[in-house]
């Protein structure tokens, strides 16, 4: 009877003692895996946004892989079943992303989907007066460093709609990020006010729409559409080249993590110089590693704009 008593003693202080330590590790993985606010976001630009809004208050997942062409990506189904299980999902539009527009009608209100285009209007293709066979809007508002303030508001929005007790953190935070953007969009205003020419030459897909009407430059490229995937006819090389001719400009852009080879045959055909200009869809390995920002890409990109515009300090 004793010894019964005895067990039934030592089993009560063992089972209470695996009760404490078991809520021990319960609270030890809570801070270590779940505080922590999961993003997923598809290009890049959103990316580096959302990082710059949590900091280390969230764990911020790059959708493509590094060096991976943004217009021609499709989600694995691992891809579908990690966006589902984060707390944010952001992208683009259904005009860089038509993928996900079908996706959103599959997650369940866990988790927050945020379009970044919100609010923002986006210019159909025939306008730019640049094609008048497809009706697609363009997509690429991130290279406009204005319309990236109002990306970094769309973000914080649904930042806070996941995760509201750090609000007042990710508002400061987001606040201090736009500050930067608008002296960025303070740069290539001064730049451009002092270029001796007004036109850009590009050799890739026309991503830079946006980018020149904010800053009054005038931006042609051969490629139809808004995705390097239908390559530039015969044709459109060839006006591009006079137009080059004509202008008296001696660069011509080539685009990101694609084969250049568009630019390579304009840069061989009228001895004119290649420089890149970075669209920002996504970035390299390399640029990956070294910890590049959006606000890096676009300054570089000012420097070679001066270097093929002109510029006169
Ligand atoms: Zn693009």
């Amino acid at each position: 009877m004793k010894l019964n008593r005895f067990f039934i003693i030592i089993i009560i202080l063992a089972l209470i003692v695996i009760f404490i330590t078991g809520c021990n590790s319960y609270e030890y993985e809570k801070d270590l895996y779940n505080d922590k606010i999961k993003i997923i976001t598809t290009l890049f630009p959103q990316y580096d946004f959302a990082n710059e809004i949590v900091k280390d208050k969230g764990e911020v997942k790059l959708l493509l892989p590094p060096g991976v062409e943004a217009h021609s990506y499709e989600p694995t189904p691992k891809d579908i079943v990690d966006i589902k299980k984060a707390d944010v999902f952001i992208y683009t539009g259904k005009y860089m992303e038509p993928w996900a527009e079908k996706m959103i009608k599959e997650i369940d209100d866990s988790t927050i989907v945020i379009d970044i285009s919100k609010g923002i209007e986006l210019v159909d293709e025939e306008d730019w007066e640049h094609n008048h066979e497809h009706h697609g809007k363009d997509p690429h508002i991130w290279l406009d460093p204005v319309y990236a303030q109002k990306i970094v508001d769309n973000i914080l929005e649904g930042i806070i709609k996941a995760d509201s007790k750090n609000e007042n953190f990710y508002r400061q935070n987001a606040e201090n990020y736009k500050e930067k953007l608008a002296e960025l969009d303070k740069k290539f205003v001064e730049t451009f006010s002092k270029v001796k020419h007004k036109t850009i030459i590009h050799g890739g897909h026309f991503a830079f729409g946006y980018f020149a009407k904010r800053y009054g430059l005038e931006y042609i490229s051969p490629y139809d559409g808004f995705s390097p995937n239908a390559e530039p006819t015969p044709k459109k090389i060839s006006e591009l080249m006079n137009n080059m001719k004509s202008l008296g400009l001696n660069v011509i852009y080539y685009e990101e993590l694609i084969d250049p080879k568009v630019a390579k045959i304009i840069s061989e055909e009228t001895g004119g110089k290649m420089l890149l200009l970075h669209g920002a869809h996504n970035i390299s390995k390399e640029e990956l590693e070294s910890g590049i920002s959006y606000i890096e890409i676009m300054e570089s990109n000012l420097d070679r704009l001066k270097e093929g515009l002109g510029y006169d300090e």
